[in-house]
């Protein structure tokens, strides 16, 4: 009975240090700004929807904590396990010799390369894209749209990002690792991206994610399919043509040809039961692949 306390209290302390963390709160500040400022920022109607609730329950699942306890933490641990215990000479610590900036620089394109590779895999293999529907399934997208993301995708991603950190050692500076520290103004430049703003971001959006970049990927129109995959920089959809330059505001967002749920626990139940209707082959299962 101890014991079960025990560890009843760690995980209250552990989350409770993961709720009052400085990046947490200041996370947690930057998307409610973004979320009373949207609605200002553009006049498109729709933006106080049901959605909006669910959006919010996966910011909370997230930003919270609770997934980094539930998922994340012991998947590190375990690939960190695996690695140590099989392919040790992977840990090659690459960047060790740089410079710490230069080091973050090289580490932070090389994992945008491969979130773009993944993001990419996410639609057009068949069983990831029920994972990633998700994401697109929100039909009024704003700040909170950023973390609609299935568990299963992220633990796709994770495990994608997974080697380039184990080649590339994380770089630190006076012990703090730097990648911690652009997570405000990742999660802030990623929440701008779904507030369905038409900013491009001028001759900086030729490097960066605009919002009128990254609407056109979560345009429900055929013809914006399979287009601007990136996720913190938009040339790699300019090197392996996928770019699209549309600036105008698409018809409609979401994806219309699919029924997806919107209530954020049949939404987790979504992809497993799609799947195993396929496999029954149930006639009408609420699946289709996007068309391209
Ligand atoms: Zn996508
Ligand atoms: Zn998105």
């Amino acid at each position: 009975m101890s014991a079960t306390l025990d560890a009843a209290t760690l995980l209250l302390t552990k989350a409770l240090a993961a709720w009052t963390s400085r990046e947490t709160l200041l996370c947690f500040g930057v998307m409610a700004l973004l979320v009373a400022a949207t609605p200002l920022l553009r006049t498109a109607s729709g933006y106080w929807n049901r959605g909006l609730l669910t959006d919010a329950a996966y910011t909370f699942f997230y930003l919270g904590g609770i997934f980094s306890f539930l998922a994340a933490a012991p998947l590190q641990r375990g690939l960190n396990a695996l690695v140590a215990h099989y392919v040790p000479f992977l840990r090659q610590d690459l960047l060790a010799a740089l410079h710490p900036a230069l080091a973050f620089v090289v580490l932070f394109v090389a994992m945008d390369f491969c979130s773009y590779w993944a993001h990419r895999a996410t639609h057009a293999i068949a069983p990831l894209w029920l994972f990633h529907a998700i994401h697109h399934s929100q039909a009024h997208p704003s700040a909170l749209t950023n973390f609609r993301f299935h568990a299963g995708d992220v633990f796709f991603r994770t495990l994608v990002q997974f080697v380039p950190f184990t080649l590339l050692g994380a770089p630190s500076f006076a012990g703090v690792p730097l990648l911690w520290v652009t997570v405000p103004l990742t999660v802030f430049l990623e929440a701008l991206a779904h507030c369905d703003l038409g900013w491009t971001f001028g001759p900086l959006g030729a490097v960066v994610v605009s919002p009128a970049f990254h609407r056109v990927h979560h345009s429900a129109e055929p013809r914006h399919h399979h287009r601007n995959y990136g996720i913190a920089f938009s040339f790699w959809d300019r090197l392996f043509g996928t770019a699209d330059a549309t600036t105008a505001r698409p018809a409609a967002y979401g994806v219309p040809d699919m029924e997806v749920p919107e209530s954020f626990l049949r939404q987790l139940a979504y992809p497993f039961v799609a799947l195993a209707r396929r496999a029954r082959g149930t006639a009408g299962a609420p699946v289709r692949r996007r068309a391209s």
